[in-house]
């Protein structure tokens, strides 16, 4: 199969780092499996539809998608054709549904080799019997994730490209989806690229004044060296701030919701949620258990957990008469309060502050949390806005819906602590650390160049650089990482 393999317009040997794609081929994949193999998959997720589709890439894709169906006009590149389904072949085969059937000629798919989408309806019968005729035909069921490994190994697309389909294809959120298809259409790739492209150049000049020093070229002046890679770190710092951000539109945040039984918890949820989900009611101590709801806020994933009302300190003995139930609630709330990125404490406004919420807000003094000083609307509040603990607070009522737009304001600036929305986000771990080791790289090369340590060392330091941002978009990712990567896409992507 024929690989396109991107190498700098730099000297030869400055593509060793690079091993090659084509190099990876067999070595991502299973010893049985060949990447020269027609592979087949149902696409569409499994269940019953009103479309489902059966995939088939590889140099035998258009053959063996004839012999399933019968067309009524031959196929054409990117045309869709109406055919028949056959659950056979010869004279006793009978037509069992009807599809329309799109030939993608190599190298103008999504695989790059030959690609054929059947389109049938999404019967899991229709859709069982052209896989498993596909597959009696020659075919071999694909790998998941193996249509957008065929497209990586073939250059189609990078492995930063690569991971935002499946980004997309798991986004609970229209941010995540944004965030997804700006990568898929290679936004991080395109910030990493001049970076690179400077890296390389410098490379090339310090290899140079190696090579040909017997010839009299001048070495590259220690003053210059230091500029250049001060150049490099900016772009690649700004990346890396984008974490802030990024990781949490990727993942989404917990938010725990504590504080005394009757506060107002659950009204505050559903009115967060926008329905009615924790169920409210007037005797205190009713959430036992943990209702969690994800939500949507400004398109960051946050997800909320209503914890039971935290009653003094547990273990003490003093609350052995708590029935067991209600017990274990609360010490689900007290896991859920410490493993929750963010914390919502709400405080009845009409009753004064006891020693469990005193503790409660001293608790959380270092960490990202609000307080909400709920039922507002009351006459004879206690509990002023301000001074509590240093902990921000605003006041609500999840009654009449008073500072509900503010409190989702305020959760969203403690979610992303100010971090703004920018194009090429960096949104993995993955990402983030290939980022932190070339930063890392640099500025040991910086160091060496001002203690005047030999331009072979700063090299070292420089393809160390280099090899993480290729690590990033897969030209030199090692293979258990790349099938990681593709396990963790569906069969059929
Ligand atoms: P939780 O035990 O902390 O979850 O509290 P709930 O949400 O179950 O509410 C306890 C009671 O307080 C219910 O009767 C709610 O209707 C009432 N309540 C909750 N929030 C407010 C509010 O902002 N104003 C008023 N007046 N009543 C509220």
């Amino acid at each position: 199969m024929a690989v396109a393999i991107h190498c700098p317009s730099t000297p030869a040997e400055l593509c060793f780092g690079m091993v090659t794609r084509a190099s990876k081929l067999n070595a991502t994949m299973p010893d049985s499996y060949s990447l020269t193999d027609t592979i087949a998959a149902i696409s569409t997720p499994p269940g019953r539809g009103g479309i489902g589709i059966v995939r088939l890439s590889g140099a035998q894709a258009a053959s063996i998608a004839m012999r399933l169906v019968s067309l009524r006009h031959p196929l054409e590149h990117a045309r869709a054709r109406l055919a028949n389904v056959l659950d056979d072949e010869g004279d006793h085969a009978s037509r069992i549904d009807e599809a329309l059937v799109t030939w993608f000629a190599a190298p103008n798919s999504y695989t790059a080799e030959d690609l054929v989408e059947i389109a049938a309806h999404g019967s899991p019968v229709v859709l069982g019997l052209l896989l498993r005729r596909a597959l009696e035909l020659g075919a071999r069921l694909a790998e998941p994730g193996e249509f957008t490994q065929r497209a990586f190994l073939a250059g189609r697309l990078d492995l930063t490209q690569a991971e935002a389909v499946r980004d997309l294809i798991e986004a609970h959120t229209l941010t995540q989806a944004r965030q997804a298809a700006s990568q898929m259409g290679g936004a991080l790739s395109r910030r990493i690229a001049p970076v690179k492209q400077s890296l390389v150049e410098l490379i090339a000049l310090l290899e140079a004044g190696i090579d040909f020093a017997e010839d009299d070229v001048e070495l590259t002046p220690a003053i210059e060296i230091a500029s250049r890679i001060e150049q490099l770190t900016p772009p690649l710092a700004a990346l890396e701030a984008s974490f802030a951000r990024g990781r949490i539109v990727h993942d989404g945040l917990t938010l725990a919701i504590v504080g005394r039984p009757n506060a107002g918890k659950s009204s505050l949820f559903n009115r967060l949620v926008e329905r009615d989900r924790a169920i409210v009611t007037a005797t205190p101590g009713t959430t036992r258990d943990l209702v969690t709801e994800r939500i949507s806020l400004d398109g960051i994933p946050l997800e909320l957990v209503d914890t039971a009302g935290l009653r003094g300190n547990l273990g003490d003995g003093a609350h052995e008469h708590l029935e067991e139930a209600e017990r274990l609630g609360i010490r689900r709330s007290r896991e859920a309060l410490a493993d929750a990125a963010l914390v919502l404490i709400v405080l009845d406004a009409t009753q004064p502050l006891n020693e469990e919420e005193y503790k409660l807000l001293l608790a959380v003094q270092d960490r990202p949390a609000i307080v909400a000083i709920n039922k507002s609307d009351l006459n004879g509040v206690k509990t002023p806005v301000d001074g509590i603990s240093g902990v921000p607070a605003l006041a609500t009522s999840a009654l009449t819906g008073e500072g509900i737009p503010a409190l989702r304001e305020r959760i969203l600036a403690l979610a992303t602590g100010g971090a703004a929305e920018e194009p090429g986000m960096l949104t993995s771990l993955r990402h983030h650390q290939a980022i932190q080791t070339a930063l890392s790289a640099l500025a040991d090369a910086a160091q060496a160049n001002t203690n005047a340590i030999p331009h072979e060392m700063i090299l070292l330091d420089l393809y160390r650089a280099l090899s993480a941002l290729d690590a990033l978009t897969g030209q030199t990712t090692a293979d258990d990482v790349l099938n990681l990567i593709f396990s963790k896409f569906c069969i059929g992507k």
